[in-house]
This record gives C-alpha cells, structure tokens and sequence, in this order.
C-alpha cells in the first residue's frame, strides 16, 4: 500500500445541536465524537457498524460537507478544519461522494447532459470539450452516449448509480466518498456497481471511504476496515485480519451474524448475540460507549472510555479487555 496519508483527521468531532422546547437547555447529537484515522492514497478505506453509529457523518465531515466541530481535519498535509468557502473551492473538487439513494441526488427535472454538464461548467471546461468528456464519463461507467437526452425517472437504480458516479468523476476527484453506494439497489446489480468502482479506481487512483451495511461486501474492496460504533471507531485494521480475527466484542458480534452458506460451518459457529439497541447518541453511556451490551465488562468499563490503540502491527482496538478475551 502506498504510504502517503491523504486526509487525516485527529480527535475529530461533529455535534448536531438538539433545541429544547420552553428554554430547555440545548442537548448534542454527538454523531462523530474523537475519530482518529489516517486515510492513505490509493487505498479503499471501508467503514462498518450499524445503522446510526455515525458512519455517514464522518464521511461527510472528512469531505468538509459538514463543518467540523473540534479536533483536525488535514488533507494532504493542509489543514482544512475550519478552511472557508473560498478555500475549500480548491479542495471540493479533490473530494466528491456517491450518495446511497441515487434518485434523490439527481435533479429529476434535468436530463443526464445537464446534470453532467453542471459540474464541468464549474470547473470551467470551454463548452466545446465538456461533451467529449461527457460521453467518456457514461462508456466509463456501462452507459450509452444515447442516454444523455433522458432524465433520470428512465433509469434503473443501478443505472441511476451509474449516473451518479459519472457526475462524481466529472471534476477528477482524488478522493471519494461512496456512502452506501449499493445498498438501495439490487442483490444482482451490487456486484457489478462494486467491481466497476474497482475498475475506475484502478485507472484514475482513485482513493475511496466505502460505508456500507453490508459486511461481506465491505471485505471484498476494502484494503482496511474501520468499525464504527456510537460516533467513534473501536476496531482498526486490514479487511482480511478484520474477518480473521477480530478483537474487539462488538466487532466478534457483528461479524457473527453474517449469515453462512455452509450448514457444517454454521453449525460449529458460535454466533455472539448483541444485547439491546444502539443507544442514543444524545445520551450516550458513561465509560465504554458499548459497555451496556457488552458481555465481557467489567466496573473499569463503565467507568473509563478505553481509547484506540495498536495491539499488533496494524491492528487498532478500544478495549481494556481485549488482551484478556482474545
Ligand atoms: Fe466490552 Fe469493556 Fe471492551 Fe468496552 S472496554 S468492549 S465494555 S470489554
């Protein structure tokens, strides 16, 4: 893996204010609370966890969607944090996102040459080259140079996400933020929207932070794998060590309850059972955020947040006991 760390974001925070009725005080969705990661050029970073564990969140405030709240935020080296509109011009071109839903990200009154277009007369492409690169865009990404007159009601989702990813490259990103690409479309197409990203990060270097749902898809692209849990990231490692041997409870649980095609392996499987919901992230527990569910805590648990730290070369876990039950 090439080295050279793209974004890096320490201690990152993004807080939603919550207002209370009749003067009440104001509470915090702590959506993204203390992330630590370095994302590296050219790797596919992918991010798991359940529904409203704040997968989403990052992403966007890593691409500067969303104004960052406390900790760093760099690109490249350059500290964007609290960069402005104006600066941030320079980089929004460098960072674009597929969202998980493509019909509501495409304008349904514009057909795919105006959405297409919109992009490129930002970047100031002379009109007379943006329909070349338009009709390049669509064969990169399975579509017809036909399809620039229709609008996207006369798509398929899958091909809606093709769209959708056409208007992404549209301003040479370097990094992209693909959340929840595949998890509105088909069984039958996801294969295909995932190997075509594979494809179109192998010609133009692309860098990807994958959040997705599904963890057997996850593995297949991700080179590491981060596991989200209440806002922050309890497990950091390589895709295949992730699913070899995970370390951290929540992960051990989570990666249980992938179903297996194997009845004898099935069998033999210890599957690990969360206990309860995901908590609120407006009240999140004291201590180990995962402390309520965990069947391994312990008083310090509930007491102490345990913090990220490297147990084996490349391997990240936030647990204290994790020495202890692995
Ligand atoms: Fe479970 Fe304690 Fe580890 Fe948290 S720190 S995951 S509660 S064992």
């Amino acid at each position: 893996m090439n080295q050279e760390i793209l974004i890096a974001a320490e201690n990152l925070k993004k807080y939603f204010p919550v207002k209370k009725f009749l003067g009440g005080k104001t509470q915090y969705v702590k959506a993204v609370d203390g992330v630590t990661l370095n994302i590296y050029k050219g790797e596919t970073f992918g991010l798991v966890g359940e529904s409203g564990c704040g997968k989403s969140t990052l992403g966007r405030t890593l691409i500067r969607m969303y104004d960052v709240t406390g900790g760093k935020l760099s690109y490249k080296g350059r500290d964007i944090t609290n960069a402005k509109p104006a600066e941030m011009k320079e980089f929004q071109n460098k960072m674009q996102i597929i969202f998980q839903d493509p019909y509501s990200a495409l304008n349904p009154f514009w057909n795919v040459e105006e959405i297409l277009n919109e992009p490129l007369k930002q970047i100031g492409m002379p009109e007379a080259e943006r329909r070349e690169r338009m009709e390049y865009l669509l064969n990169k990404v399975g579509m017809k140079q036909e399809d620039l007159i229709k609008f996207p009601y006369e798509f398929s989702g899958g091909q809606r996400q093709r769209i959708g990813i056409a208007r992404a490259l549209t301003v040479n990103p370097e990094f992209i933020m693909c959340d929840e690409p595949i998890a509105a479309l088909d069984v039958s197409i996801q294969a295909q929207v995932v190997n075509m990203l594979e494809d179109l990060q192998n010609e133009f270097g692309l860098t990807y932070l994958f959040a997705a749902h599904d963890l057997s898809m996850v593995r297949y692209i991700s080179t590491r794998i981060g596991v989200m849990y209440l806002g922050n990231l309890v497990e950091v490692t390589t895709s295949n060590e992730l699913y070899e041997r995970p370390l951290h409870p929540y992960t051990q649980a989570l990666l249980s309850a992938i179903p297996v095609a194997d009845p004898h392996k099935a069998r033999e499987r210890q599957r690990m059972k969360l206990q309860g919901e995901l908590p609120s992230p407006l009240n999140v527990p004291q201590g180990c955020h995962f402390s309520p569910r965990c069947p391994y805590a312990t008083e310090e648990c509930k007491k102490t947040c345990p913090s990220l730290r490297e147990l084996e070369s490349g391997h990240f876990v936030a647990c204290h006991m994790a020495e202890k039950i692995n």
